[in-house]
């Protein structure tokens, strides 16, 4: 069964969610302050967060990117928060998905479903060396082969390594040290310049958008549910 971790101060809303995710077949807990939720989190084992903005005690964001360095889990964010630049910073910091109050419970449903079924297909590819296919893009690490809107593309061990680890990751910004770290297996002491020139040149071969950079704070591999 999975289980799915609320974390919301608002009971109305706690239970709505956990009303219609239970029907549904899925296990819920609710935690209604930050701190506990957080510690929840990072305890437990859980499928998929549903993560209030506007806790009393802590900050969403907060918690979003504290669990970002331990946990690979979706983070779907819930706030009454309509602004563009908050929708913006809650999935730099982050996390899968945002949706605002009011919303459509079955709304929230379906992408609770879209979120953990795209997790399933990417860590199922990861692990078991399965190609990933995104777009225009196909990724093969049996082989180590790589082809663009159908073309094969040459790259470099190491271009293949950062590509791979990026597209394996998708949706979470990651910030030059943690590529560093990941991909090159060496702790970064000021090299993660390298991982720029490395990107500058997949994204020569590869001319696509699917890697962002977020300013300031590292890359992203956008995979949007298809
Ligand atoms: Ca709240």
């Amino acid at each position: 069964m999975k289980r799915i971790l609320v974390i919301e101060d608002e009971q109305g809303i706690a239970e709505v969610e956990r009303d219609y995710l239970e029907l549904e077949g899925f296990e819920v807990v609710v935690e209604e302050n930050g701190a506990s939720g957080l510690k929840r989190a990072l305890g437990e084992s859980f499928d998929l967060l549903i993560l209030d903005l506007m806790l009393p005690d802590m900050d969403g964001y907060a918690i979003c990117s504290r669990l970002r360095e331990e946990q690979d889990i979706p983070i779907l964010i819930v706030s009454a928060k309509t602004e563009k630049i908050d929708k913006l910073r809650g999935l730099g910091f982050g996390a899968d998905d945002y949706i605002t109050k009011p919303f459509d419970p079955a709304e929230l449903l379906a992408r609770v479903k879209a979120h953990l079924a795209r997790y399933e297909r990417i860590k199922g590819s990861s692990d078991r060396g399965i190609d990933i296919n995104y777009r225009d893009l196909t990724i093969q690490p049996l082989s180590r082969r790589v082809f663009f809107m159908g073309a094969e593309v040459s790259l470099t061990a190491k271009e293949f390594d950062l590509l791979y680890y990026l597209a394996s990751n998708p949706n979470r910004v990651l910030s030059k040290d943690k590529i560093f770290s990941d991909v090159w297996g060496m702790q970064p002491y000021g090299d993660s310049g390298t991982v720029v020139v490395h990107l500058t040149h997949v994204r020569e071969k590869i001319p696509m958008d699917y890697i962002e950079t977020v300013r300031g704070v590292g890359y992203r591999f956008t995979m949007l549910s298809e």
